[in-house]
């Protein structure tokens, strides 16, 4: 049998998992699929895929597997089998970290040792090095050596511009937040874009990242596609960081100019997650979580994903964010992925995050990470301070952010318009440049 009628009958087979109605409506959509699908029938099998991969989240489920075989198949994606809520939540993180880091040093060593070869840990193995009794300069300096002998030693550097800050959601640990009636909002217009992205080139840089918070209303696919493709000329590349789109939505961003996505988790772990987004989009855990691949299935290659540490159990979301990172890889191994961990920065909020990182813990945390997923690039924003951002550049930080401004039209429009978060590190993009070459590294402009 073909694989693609094979794939039809093993949706025909689960369709039992789904409301009648539904279930019939599917049915027929498949029986008249043609040999060669418009767009528009695509489409409609994706929003399928999309309500039942959110309805069955968790749970094992043969339909949300074989769906989505099908439409990566439909579209030409031929690729292993796809789990990913399934693969991150099997790790048991809590349980392996609390074993690991009570568990005998002399295993927390072995690991560190493997560690050497740069072929990067298991989730299961990293959680050994979160082990106190490990020395974290030894820890730190490994990493640092891992790092640069599968990256080399050039840091990029790159900027946020961010577009609105008029947010439809209500995160709790947001400046941005809907509720929150101390900030002044703005979105951007094209020309205010525009002058923006001008006075950042000006500065040398040449990758951007476009930042706005979710409104789909005022930040919506064809203004996005006008911003990239108005830019893309003057830039070596355009990264977005947005509330999650559909496939259709990142490949008009992919056709734009667009070449990656980055898009948090911010927790992994779900009671958290639906806690801290109280209401709003982002509340909506498997449909972000699942943004990734979307991005890679519309062709963006560049992928950045990362927690928001303090939120919840900081070694536990670690050790997620490693599974997460490695399920990706495992899927696209093509994929350029980077992974970030900012740690949460008091807001304007009144909210008060329950699991403060100490420094010390942080560098353990990012080594760590570096060690485990030495093929993966590592962002750091200036949330953090210079002398922090410099021990990580040591510790091998592959790309950083300068001069940033975190609200929109904050380098030249707006600056009265309210910010995300306050910064940590107001050095120039040429004192950045500058820490960089002391640390025996070589900054460049793009990613
Ligand atoms: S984190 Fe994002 S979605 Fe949530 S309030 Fe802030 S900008 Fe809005």
């Amino acid at each position: 049998m073909h694989p693609r009628e094979a794939l039809i009958e093993a949706v025909q087979g689960s369709l039992g998992e789904l409301p009648p109605r539904m279930a019939s409506r599917l049915k027929t959509i498949l029986a008249r699929l043609p040999q060669n699908p418009e767009p528009a029938e695509l489409d409609k099998i994706d929003r399928f895929r999309s309500i039942i991969m959110s309805s069955a989240a968790g749970k094992d489920s043969p339909l949300v597997d074989s769906m989505d075989l099908l439409t990566a198949s439909l579209r030409g994606i031929h690729r292993a089998a796809r789990k990913p809520a399934r693969a991150i939540s099997k790790i048991d993180a809590p349980d392996l970290m609390e074993a690991a880091i009570q568990g005998p040093l002399a295993e927390a060593e072995q690991v560190l040792e493997a560690a050497h070869d740069g072929t990067g840990l298991k989730a299961e193995d990293a959680a050994c090095l979160l082990h106190s009794g490990l020395d974290l300069e030894e820890l730190l300096q490994a990493a640092g050596k891992v790092s640069r002998r599968v990256h080399g030693r050039t840091v990029g550097l790159y900027a946020p511009l961010y577009l609105s800050n008029e947010c439809v959601s209500n995160c709790v640990y947001c400046g941005f937040q809907m509720q929150n009636k101390q900030v002044v909002r703005r979105t951007l217009d094209e020309s205010e874009v525009l002058r923006e992205a001008t006075s950042l080139r000006k500065k040398g840089l040449r990758h951007l990242l476009l930042v706005a918070a979710e409104n789909p209303i005022l930040v919506d696919v064809a203004y996005l596609q006008r911003v990239v493709a108005a830019l893309r000329p003057r830039w070596e590349a355009i990264d977005v960081e947005l509330g999650p789109l559909s496939v259709e939505g990142y490949r008009a961003l992919e056709k734009a100019g667009a070449g990656g996505v980055t898009i948090y988790q911010e927790t992994y772990e779900r009671k958290v997650f639906q806690d801290v987004h109280r209401y709003g989009l982002k509340n909506r855990y498997d449909t972000r979580l699942e943004t990734p691949e979307r991005a890679l299935d519309a062709g963006l290659g560049r992928i950045g994903i990362g927690v928001l540490l303090g939120i919840s159990e900081p070694g536990a979301e670690l050790l997620w964010l490693i599974g997460h990172a490695n399920y990706l890889r495992e899927r696209y191994p093509n994929l350029q992925l980077s992974i970030s961990l900012p740690r949460f920065r008091p807001e304007s909020t009144g909210y008060d995050a329950p699991y403060p990182v100490s420094d010390e813990q942080f560098l353990r945390y990012a080594a760590t990470a570096r060690l485990a997923l030495p093929w993966a690039g590592f962002v750091v924003s200036t949330r953090e301070e210079p002398a922090m951002r410099e021990r990580l550049l040591r510790a091998g930080a592959t790309r950083l952010s300068a001069e940033s401004s975190t609200n929109p039209g904050g380098y030249s429009v707006a600056p009265e318009s309210g910010q995300q978060f306050e910064i940590a590190d107001h050095r120039s993009i040429d004192e950045v440049a500058l820490s960089i070459e002391k640390a025996d590294l070589r900054p460049i402009w793009s990613p």
